[in-house]
């Protein structure tokens, strides 16, 4: 699904974002990243939909290498691989729902996502979607009425709607409490079980990747330090 090969990236001041990256992942798999700040975890995994580029070695996804890609292309890639973010980047004015039609835009014509209008099917694919995370009674609230932990499954359920292959979520609940962040990595996780997808996820703290990840990969100054399922992490790790 997803596949690193000798991938390298320097930053226009010359810092060395990744140095020399191997990796595969496959298909359904739970990755967890984790390293210190700074380490490249965001760098990684923003490559991964182009939100950076590689300046050597290529980067497989879908049997792509998307390191080279047009606009129309980028476009296709990005609705291919959905994203979460620490600061939930939604519209805090819109409803919930608005929010969550909002993953439908890249499969809209430019037209129909420029008037607001979605099919049907869309709202009920949003519906089940905001009850899958336990939300669907708020979907007429506007956004800013709802917690930090809400919001965040409000962008979790937007990303499930675009209907992605990969999930990637950079630092998803550094922005909520410990016991908030433990309910939405369970529900991301069961969601990401549930439609079979790939999902990559970048946290701080270990003890929380070792709870969830199916798979966790360490990163430290731009370089993959780690790389095993957790039973291979031991507690000195
Ligand atoms: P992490 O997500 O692990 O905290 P990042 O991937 O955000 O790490 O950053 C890795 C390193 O790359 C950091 O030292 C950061 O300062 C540097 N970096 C990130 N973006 C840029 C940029 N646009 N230009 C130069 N250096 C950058
Ligand atoms: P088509 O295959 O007809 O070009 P798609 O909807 O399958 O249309 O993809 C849209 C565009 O996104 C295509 O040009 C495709 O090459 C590009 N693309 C590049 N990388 C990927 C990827 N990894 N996953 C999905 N689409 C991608």
């Amino acid at each position: 699904m997803i596949e690193f090969k000798d991938v390298s990236l320097v930053y226009p001041n010359g810092f060395k974002g990744l140095k020399n990256i191997n990796l595969k992942i496959e298909k359904g798999e739970f990755v967890v990243i984790v390293g210190m700040s700074g380490a490249g975890k965001s760098t990684l995994i923003r490559s991964i939909n182009r939100m950076v580029q590689p300046t050597s070695g290529q980067l497989i996804v879908n049997g792509r290498d998307i390191t080279n890609l047009k606009d129309r292309q980028l476009r296709g890639l990005r609705t291919n691989v959905g994203m979460i973010f620490q600061s939930y980047n939604i519209v805090k004015r819109m409803s919930v729902l608005r929010n969550v039609l909002a993953g439908r835009l890249g499969h809209t014509g430019t037209l129909r996502s420029i008037l607001g209008w979605f099919p049907q099917s869309d709202l009920q694919l949003a519906m089940r979607n905001l009850e899958r995370v336990g939300i669907d009674s708020k979907a007429y609230q506007r956004a800013s009425n709802l917690s930090g932990g809400q919001q965040q499954r409000i962008s979790i359920a937007r990303v499930l709607t675009q209907e992605p292959a990969v999930i990637l979520a950079d630092e998803p609940v550094a922005s909520l409490d410990p016991p908030t962040s433990h309910k939405v990595m369970k529900d991301l996780k069961k969601v990401s079980k549930e439609d079979g997808l790939t999902t990559i996820v970048n946290l701080h703290f270990i003890d929380m990747a070792m709870e969830y990840a199916d798979r966790i990969i360490g990163l430290r100054d731009g370089e993959l330090v780690f790389d095993g399922p957790i039973s291979e992490v031991t507690p000195e790790t």
